[in-house]
């Protein structure tokens, strides 16, 4: 009962509620819905118990889905390591009248603690992030010090698996049109070379398959270009020691300058085209 008690606590039940956001649900939605098509699709197009092929074909998929989770629900619950409550430096090296790191360590009002070095205070979390990277809301938990890797891995991992799954629909709807347009439109699967193997499952693939499997196709292909996307830019950041949060605050700093001096840009814009006009 004790142990019991100690698994469920007040912090936890917290951490759970990071599920109950537009990010999470969403994020899980997608990876729902592809894994359980492309699971159905693969059944319909490389049946896995009867070759080599099949076999490997389903086990990957089931390890996307396994890796794709673990790595995201990692990033989600372990979190980015905040800075404890009122911390401050243990060891200060520094003159007794006024200790070093008092000096270079900047303090947040809030947690009432400095801030340790890269660490940055998230308005999101309210608190302190270790290495804060920036607060992503499809974790709905900062990136940062602790679970940088695990969020990474997931974004390497996202597209990997939805490129196997866009190919599983891909070739399901093409073997599917083709028993179609070679049998006829009504038939629910005829394989002549089937009768003379083991029988196969016969699913019929209808119209809401069709669709179902389109839609799962957008949603693999739109996860590819755009986690695919941000997988290439976190490791231009991450091979650079760079944060995105810098990237972020520049670019902000550029459309607020762009808009302050929207006139002067338009000039100098001008200018410029003046310039090159001319030349
Ligand atoms: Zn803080
Ligand atoms: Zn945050």
């Amino acid at each position: 009962m004790d142990t019991f008690c100690s698994v469920i606590k007040f912090e936890n039940l917290q951490e759970l509620k990071r599920l109950c956001h537009w990010g999470p649900i969403i994020a899980l939605g997608v990876i729902a819905v592809c894994s359980t098509m492309a699971m159905i699709d693969s059944v319909l197009w490389y049946w896995p118990l009867h070759t080599t092929g099949g076999s490997v074909n389903f086990i990957m998929l089931i390890n996307w889905t396994v890796m794709i989770l673990y790595n995201y629900f990692n990033a989600m619950f372990i979190g980015p390591g905040f800075v404890p409550l009122g911390w401050k430096p243990e060891n200060s090296q520094d003159r007794e009248d006024v200790p070093l790191w008092r000096m270079y360590l900047q303090y947040c009002k809030v947690c009432q603690a400095y801030k340790a070095p890269r660490s940055h205070h998230c308005i999101k979390c309210n608190r302190c992030v270790m290495k804060m990277d920036h607060h992503c809301p499809w974790i709905s938990n900062s990136c940062g010090y602790q679970n940088h890797a695990s969020f990474t891995l997931f974004l390497l991992l996202a597209p990997l698996g939805c490129i196997h799954s866009a190919f599983i629909f891909v070739m399901t709807m093409y073997t599917q049109l083709h028993n179609r347009l070679s049998f006829g439109w009504n038939t629910v699967k005829i394989d002549m070379s089937a009768s003379r193997r083991d029988p196969l499952p016969i699913i019929p693939f209808g119209l809401a398959a069709f669709a179902a499997t389109l839609f799962a196709l957008g949603l693999a292909l739109g996860t590819t270009i755009a986690v695919g996307m941000l997988f290439f830019i976190q490791m231009k950041i991450i091979l650079r020691n760079n944060i995105s949060l810098n990237f972020i605050t520049c670019l902000l700093i550029l459309q607020i300058f762009v808009k302050s001096n929207k006139d002067q840009w338009m000039f100098y814009i001008k200018k410029k085209a003046v310039m090159i006009k001319t030349v």
